[in-house]
């Protein structure tokens, strides 16, 4: 359905200047091509080099991928050599399997795609039923689902990155010979030692003979990639504005289903198209117990009003000149956000004027695992407040980061609170788009410290929201 504030299709850039491949059937996946007639076009198209290799990975991943006969093959080979030492293999895996909540998933998907892309390795998504139908298909002619019938859905006992280093250690001859066909890396937050090395040369140099990794991870870990020199060199070429890795590989691999672009677009329709601005306002409580509720809320308030991306309201009524509406879009598990900024901006008037009217699509009280219904109002609101023009995100939070990646925004971060301490000021605004890695390597490849990280890798910065955390700049 098309209504007046819709602009024409063929004004903007239906493939996102090259980013995405022509030949998809458009009715099998809407958001595709009509998602970008919610967003303001990137400032900067993907480089030559990206598409090239985009076009290059989905020829793999058709070539490789479930139902091909080179993925039968391949992954035949790998059952049967399992524990008989890596076999060579016409395609090479990298099955990516989930941990914690559905922002945490994405961009550990993204991180992992990229590392796909860099060492040649078919990326297989370990989708359980919590996560069918929100995405698309993101790969032309193929699918990014590992097939449940696949003997590595379930498989158990599968030889740890771990061990692989310790045999290393132990082994006299420089020989290959006992490295596994399967292999498991965790990278999750809690990073054992081992893992903190994942990214230096000798580690992938062994990982490149291993035909299926099996990667669980629930970070960022992109800006780790950058410190090797190779995927250095490689990503740089991919990306020369380095601030946008997610931006592009999320626009790339993450559209909503038909199903979840139906109430997104609807949404919008209905609630946030006319508006002259839209504030997208993610409130992530992470420990409600301990943060009252009025705290919360008179931190989201001086974030606001303070930076005037909120007007306050005026005790008179004698409101200014300007009518111009804008839609608040919040984001919560908590109805009560909206409801009580709905209801300051209906009692009194603003100061400037404005009418400021506030939406909250969803509340679900709480975080809930292994549930369909659930992540699919996450998606919604993700995608919906990736569609504002100004973004208010609660700092750590990955739910906050894949909408500022998606929108390519550089949010207002609500300050972490903790202890109700209220002396810091209420938010500032960050300084890219990217999602922090909240667990970088804290060594260089040779076992020592790294004690100045930007003077050593000039592309990554203490993260705004988390000063252990990297990201790009
Ligand atoms: P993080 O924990 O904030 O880093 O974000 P995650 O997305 O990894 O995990 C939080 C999960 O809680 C989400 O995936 C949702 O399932 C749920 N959740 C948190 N905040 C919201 C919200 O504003 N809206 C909805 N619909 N769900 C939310």
């Amino acid at each position: 359905s098309t209504t007046e504030s819709t602009p024409d299709l063929e004004d903007k850039d239906k493939l996102l200047g090259g980013l995405l491949t022509t030949g998809f059937d458009e009715a099998s996946c809407i958001s595709r091509m009509q998602s970008q007639l919610y967003r303001k076009a990137s400032p900067h198209k993907p480089s030559p080099y990206l598409i090239s290799k985009l076009r290059n990975y989905e020829d793999i991943h058709r070539r490789c991928g479930p139902n091909s006969r080179a993925y039968d093959r391949s992954m035949r080979k790998i059952v049967r050599s399992k524990n008989k030492g890596a076999a060579a293999t016409l395609c090479k895996y990298l099955i990516w399997t989930p941990a914690n909540g559905l922002g945490n998933q994405m961009i550990s998907m993204a991180a992992t795609f990229l590392y796909a892309m860099l060492t040649d390795r078919v990326m297989l998504v370990k989708f359980d039923k919590d996560k069918q139908g929100l995405f698309c298909e993101p790969f032309l002619n193929s699918t990014w689902v590992l097939p449940e019938k696949s003997p590595f859905w379930n498989e158990k006992h599968i030889e740890t990155y771990q061990t692989m280093l310790e045999k290393d250690r132990n082994r006299t001859s420089n020989s290959k010979d006992d490295l596994p066909s399967v292999l498991f890396i965790n990278l999750q937050h809690t990073l054992s030692e081992p893992e903190k090395f994942f990214h230096c040369d000798h580690s992938q140099y062994l990982l490149r003979e291993v035909p299926l990794l099996i990667l669980q991870s629930d970070q960022y870990f992109v800006p780790s990639l950058f410190m090797n020199p190779f995927f250095n060199q490689e990503v740089t070429k991919m990306f020369p504005e380095k601030d946008t890795v997610f931006h592009r590989l999320g626009r790339y691999l993450f559209h909503p289903s038909n199903e979840a672009w139906k109430l997104i677009s609807d949404y919008y329709q209905e609630h946030l198209a006319k508006a002259d601005k839209r504030i997208g306002l993610q409130i992530r409580v992470f420990s409600p117990v301990s943060t009252p509720q009025q705290t919360v809320m008179d931190l989201v308030l001086s974030c606001t009003l303070k930076h005037k991306i909120l007007p306050q309201v005026d005790l008179q009524t004698s409101a200014g000149k300007n009518h111009s509406v804008k839609a608040v879009l919040v984001a919560s598990l908590h109805r009560e956000y909206g409801d009580n900024l709905r209801s300051m901006y209906l009692k009194k008037a603003t100061v400037s004027g404005e009418v400021i009217e506030v939406y909250q699509p969803s509340h679900e009280e709480h975080q809930k695992f292994n549930d369909n219904k659930h992540n699919l109002k996450a998606w919604i609101d993700m995608y919906l407040i990736s569609l504002s023009e100004e973004l208010v995100t609660t700092s750590l939070s990955t739910f906050g980061y894949v909408a500022q990646g998606l929108g390519n925004l550089k949010p207002w971060l609500l300050y972490r609170l903790v202890n109700n301490d209220t002396h810091f000021p209420s938010c500032e605004r960050d300084f890219s788009s990217e999602p922090c890695y909240h667990v970088p390597p804290k060594h260089y490849c040779n076992g020592k410290p790294i004690k100045d990280v930007v003077s050593s890798f000039p592309y990554l910065r203490e993260c705004k929201d988390y000063c252990y955390g990297l990201k790009l700049v």
